[in-house]
């Protein structure tokens, strides 16, 4: 029995990563008037990366690490309007329209039929809000959980807050790392969509997949096919063989 589904937002309903692709490489044309271009994703990369935990995820954090790429690869030398194009792209990023992924609108209407379903994201909260109100989605939502980071244990808080045991709660989401393993480490089950476009901090090792409450489906409309067949499978017991056939699933390491 299925008691609580979790979507991720970002590259799960609507696209956001080829927003930051473009804007990287507006970002490497602008400096390489001063840089070997070749330097500067992977000096990019590094200080995001580097900054993630004091400015979270999100384009402002994002608008940040640029300007301070920047100053690094430039040894201070970037020019303030230059500075001040990168921060005119942030503006722009938030600012561009919330475009659904194909298909994304009618597969929450058809699970909210059937589940309770919670909006579960990362990233900034004001433009996070602003996005949900814009993609028209919210009203499908019984909740918008919106999160500074997704480890296991606030996959495990959130399951505690909508007193939903781990057997009971699907994680749906593009990220292997943020919407996936965690996820599997608190016990729930994770159902991944792969985006067409992966985050360079998202790569994970495939082993890391050989769990059985792990599910991947290729678009989202698929989704509600595979939770009703969790929800008729049951909580699963030392004994039931279910989930051993589970075609969606790859093969575990048994
Ligand atoms: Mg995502």
């Amino acid at each position: 029995m299925i008691e609580l589904v979790a979507l991720d937002a970002d590259d799960t309903l609507w696209h956001n990563e080829p927003l930051f692709r473009t804007t990287q490489e507006q970002f490497r044309d602008l400096l390489s008037r001063y840089v070997e271009p070749g330097l500067v994703e992977e000096r990019l990369n590094e200080t995001e990366r580097r900054n993630l935990e004091h400015f979270g995820y999100g384009v402002k954090g994002f608008v940040l690490s640029m300007i301070e790429t920047g100053l690094d690869l430039t040894d201070g030398r970037i020019e303030g309007a230059d500075v001040r194009t990168i921060i005119e792209w942030g503006r722009d990023m938030l600012r561009s329209p919330v475009e659904l992924l194909d298909g994304a609108r009618e597969a929450v209407e058809e699970l909210a039929a059937s589940f309770p379903l919670i909006l579960l994201t990362k990233g900034d909260l004001f433009h996070q809000e602003s996005k949900l109100a814009r993609s028209g989605l919210g009203q499908y939502f019984v909740g918008v959980e919106i999160v500074s980071e997704k480890d296991a244990e606030l996959y495990r808080s959130v399951m505690r807050r909508y007193r939903v045991a781990p057997e009971r709660f699907v994680m749906v989401g593009n990220s292997l790392r943020s919407d996936i393993l965690p996820v599997l480490e608190a016990g729930a089950h994770a159902v991944h969509v792969p985006y067409a476009v992966t985050w360079v901090h998202e790569q994970v090792p495939p082993e890391a997949l050989q769990d059985a409450h792990y599910h991947e489906i290729l678009e989202l409309k698929d989704l509600a096919a595979l939770l009703r067949r969790l929800s008729a499978s049951g909580p699963r017991t030392s004994a039931s063989g279910n989930e051993a056939s589970d075609a969606d699933r790859p093969a575990t390491s048994s």
